[in-house]
């Protein structure tokens, strides 16, 4: 679904480079290598109550991710954490979401770019909910990527980089015009991995199975929903799954910052249905992130 209002025109203002430049006007030369060759990294955060939840966490990744690609962010991750908290309370959003993105410039074109000045850019808007809310509480319909998620010799992929989300659009357009919400991608092996935009969680006979994150993104979110189940003394079992092992999950949920704690309802042949788990954990993740604005702000 298009969204109402095309992102290069809204209201506000984006901090480019150190400063703050009106939404229209955050632009970047069509000879930028970050465009042609995909060296570019960003991140997803949201805010809540005002306050960003595990900011210096996704700040900390954007640094790495760059690092990953072979350059280095001209920021601190204080500088970067202090220009996100600065761009939200100009934005005057309570609930949004947060962008920064760092790509290499136009000083070089071709495959090699080693003298292009690294930018860095973060713009916050609101977007509420991922997936459409009344499809998201009944669980949403999961299709088989055809797309892998490749060999961490193939890509650098425990970075949060553009050029990974090519197949994945490939993959979410494909399931979208079947009719899904979203897609499984499984890795190079054929073992289950991640969606298209966050990472997967399975229960089964009370406990928790999630995929080892060697070849793909070990989300914050993930790791937040980990320490929630455990809290709650939930067994949680990080493992190689085979996609015939889907046969015996009774649940089944996904998780990142846009996605938040989103129940699934099937996925290709399989089906599951959101039980007490799924609903345990998506009230402690609410409760989480918003006890953490509260905490911020006291
Ligand atoms: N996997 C992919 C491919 C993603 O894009 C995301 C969202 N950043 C995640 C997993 C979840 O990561 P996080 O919880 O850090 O947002």
């Amino acid at each position: 679904m298009a969204d109402a209002q095309p992102f290069d025109r809204r209201d506000g203002v984006i901090w480019f480079d150190g400063q703050f430049v009106p939404w229209a006007d955050a632009n970047i030369h069509v000879l930028s290598h970050g465009l042609h060759y995909a060296s570019a990294v960003f991140e997803g955060e949201r805010a809540y109550g005002g306050k960003i939840f595990k900011m210096r966490e996704h700040n900390q990744r954007l640094i790495e991710s760059g690092k990953l690609l072979g350059f280095d962010i001209p920021y601190s991750v204080e500088e970067i954490d202090r220009a996100c908290v600065e761009t939200l309370a100009k934005q005057g959003f309570e609930d949004a979401y947060v962008r920064p993105i760092a790509w290499r410039g136009s000083e070089m074109m071709g495959v090699a770019a080693q003298s292009t000045k690294i930018h860095l850019a973060i713009a916050i808007w609101q977007w509420p909910s991922y997936f459409d809310p009344a499809e998201r509480l009944k669980g949403i319909r999961v299709d088989l990527a055809e797309w892998r998620r490749p060999d961490p010799r193939t890509a650098p992929s425990k970075a949060k980089a553009t050029g990974l989300y090519m197949i994945c659009t490939l993959s979410k357009h494909a399931a979208e015009r079947k009719g899904y919400a979203d897609a499984m991608m499984l890795d190079w092996r054929g073992q289950v991995a991640e969606c298209t935009g966050a990472n997967m969680f399975f229960v089964k006979d009370g406990k928790i199975h999630t995929p080892t994150p060697d070849c793909f993104l070990d989300g914050i979110t993930r790791r937040t929903v980990i320490g929630l189940a455990k809290a709650r003394g939930i067994e949680v079992i990080e493992r190689a799954i085979m996609p015939e092992e889907l046969d015996d999950f009774t649940e089944c949920f996904i998780c990142g910052t846009a996605a938040e704690v989103t129940p699934v309802s099937e996925i290709a042949q399989w089906r599951f249905k959101p039980g007490e788990i799924t609903k345990t954990l998506m009230d402690d993740y609410s409760a989480t992130v918003r006890a953490h604005a509260k905490a911020v702000a006291a």
